[in-house]
């Protein structure tokens, strides 16, 4: 074989591929770990110490499985701190006739690779990452000539096809979707079980990015690192998820507690988005371990992770490569403010925001209800700019990576993209918030105030916000019955709601 070098990206760390079945003297492998990706976007102090510990530890399982490999570590001096530039000196020093990588996951890395190969004056392929489901084109092609994407659809169909809770091409249990059964408040006497954490001590790492100037987000215990920093901690944390979450995952999926940061959510998002564990087998364990403790674990709770799978999180990708780049541009509702400054620190006295934010900045982590419906939902009816927005959540959380990101901020949670991923967009006045949680009893606002002193300010911005977006969501069916109950109210109450509206936004930054 003609001497060859082989790129790996950060988030490409499946010790499973292919290439890595065959000890290959003429193969020399590349682990980077560059400034264009610490500095795209300012990332949470976590998020970069998790890679750049995922990454090495990766480096060293391929050294002891006797793959060649070159590790450039961030404050190396040949580290010329670019992809192309590290490929192409590295090519010349080697002597290299032939150059791989496998396909990347972000719109940007992978446009920067296909100008790194047209730009080489030797051979180069790339290669499918195998770890998804499906591939980039499936979902594009599955939904081709249809008016909409409906997730609900394509979700049905991943089942079918790869044979999942499935029994003669039909749900085993002649249900599809358990979504009805699923939307539980933690009651006041229930205990949540303890997050698994581990306490690996990743101070070197954390020096170096501190000594490098690298801007981060977000606080850090670097002596006990929290998140999974390699396949064997991976499996342990999906071990415990089936052994401790799964019984109450699905109940609780919507549920929301300032008394838990994570409730029965597996936090396999990094380990999954690193491909440190595959979906399939995070699937199969699940489905397994269903199969033996069926006794006293529901259905509902395991149709409702394997939905968040197979479904949500095939479904992203797809639409990301159905849509982008176009997609990173759209903003349906010309919204153009910027984030209240709070967003960087918490400090603020809506109880719901102010838990969700902390909690991000401590553990670089909120759930996917906190995400969606208080953050997400605040940013919506407060009209923030989606650009701004993708940057804060890119950075934040440590599973963010453009592809599941943007397609979750700017379309699931921002409707910017006008109805490509949702039906209608996902707002709510503090009623939804309250049903799902019990961050309002110890609020300083009045959930059931809509004006006046202390109303709590989602109630008169929900409203404001579908007056102001009247021409673009009244003749949208699922959102017409709020048309009708807003019309119908006495006009005095509506101008004193938009009044409030105005004030809050106005004074959003002490709010
Ligand atoms: P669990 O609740 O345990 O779910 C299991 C797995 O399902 C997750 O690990 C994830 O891989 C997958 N999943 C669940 N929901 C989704 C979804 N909507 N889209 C894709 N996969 C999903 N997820 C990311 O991985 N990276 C992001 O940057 C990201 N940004 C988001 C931004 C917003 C505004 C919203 C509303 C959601 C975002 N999500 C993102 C989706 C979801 O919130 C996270 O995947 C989830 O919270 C991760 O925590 P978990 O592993 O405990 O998930
Ligand atoms: Fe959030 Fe309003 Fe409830 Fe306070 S009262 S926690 S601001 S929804």
């Amino acid at each position: 074989m003609a001497k060859t070098l082989r790129l790996i990206l950060g988030d490409q760390l499946n010790i499973n591929h292919s290439w890595f079945s065959i000890k290959d003297e003429s193969v020399t492998y590349v682990i980077m770990e560059i400034r264009t990706e610490t500095d795209y976007v300012r990332h949470h102090i976590q998020k970069v110490v998790g890679f750049f510990a995922a990454m090495r530890n990766f480096g060293e399982k391929l050294k002891t499985q006797g793959h060649k490999l070159i590790y450039l570590k961030l404050n190396d001096l040949e580290n010329l701190q670019d992809f192309e530039k590290n490929c192409n000196f590295l090519i010349e020093k080697l002597n290299i006739e032939h150059f791989e990588y496998q396909l990347a996951d972000e719109y940007r890395v992978d446009e920067n690779l296909k100008k790194l190969c047209h730009n080489l004056k030797i051979s180069s392929k790339a290669y499918d990452s195998e770890h998804f489901y499906g591939t980039r084109e499936e979902l594009a092609n599955f939904f081709h000539g249809k008016k909409t994407y409906i997730m609900e659809n394509f979700y049905r169909y991943m089942r079918k096809k790869h044979d999942v809770l499935m029994s003669n091409n039909e749900p085993e249990t002649g249900i599809w979707n358990y979504d009805s059964s699923n939307r539980k408040k933690i009651t006041s006497n229930h205990r949540i079980s303890e997050p698994y954490l581990f306490e690996n001590d990743l101070n070197e790492i954390y020096s170096e990015i501190k000594n490098s100037g690298i801007q981060t987000l977000g606080t850090i215990d670097e002596n006990n690192f929290l998140w999974p920093i390699d396949r064997n901690q991976s499996l342990e944390l999906l071990n415990h998820f089936v052994s401790e979450c799964l019984t109450f995952f699905g109940t609780f999926q919507d549920a929301m507690t300032p008394n838990s940061w994570s409730i029965y959510h597996s936090r396999l998002s990094f380990s999954l988005n690193l491909k440190l564990i595959s979906p399939a087998e995070v699937i199969e364990k699940v489905i397994a371990h269903y199969r033996e403790n069926q006794q006293i674990i529901g259905f509902n709770q395991v149709e409702g992770f394997v939905r968040q799978i197979i479904g949500w999180r095939e479904y992203m990708r797809g639409i990301y490569w159905a849509k982008m780049p176009e997609f990173s541009q759209l903003n349906y509702f010309e919204h153009h403010e910027k984030l209240p400054d709070w967003f960087w620190s918490g400090e603020t006295n809506l109880a719901c925001l102010k838990h969700s934010i902390k909690q991000s900045l401590e553990f670089s982590y909120a759930h996917h209800i906190q995400r969606l419906m208080v953050t997400g939902n605040f940013a919506l009816l407060t009209g923030i700019d989606p650009d701004e927005l993708d940057l804060w959540y890119l950075g934040i959380y440590i599973d963010a990576i453009e592809w599941v990101e943007i397609t979750n901020t700017r379309g699931m949670s921002q409707f910017a993209d006008g109805g490509i991923v949702g039906t209608k967009p996902y707002v709510s006045s503090a009623s939804y918030i309250d049903k799902m949680s019990d961050y309002c009893k110890n609020c300083y606002y009045d959930k059931t105030k809509k004006i006046g002193d202390k109303a709590c300010p989602f109630n008169s911005l929900y409203w404001n916000f579908y007056d102001k977006h009247e021409n673009k969501l009244a003749k949208n069916p699922r959102i017409s019955m709020m048309y009708s109950v807003w019309r119908k109210m006495d006009a005095k109450v509506k101008a004193d709601i938009i009044n409030q509206a105005n004030t809050y936004l106005q004074t959003i930054n002490s709010l």
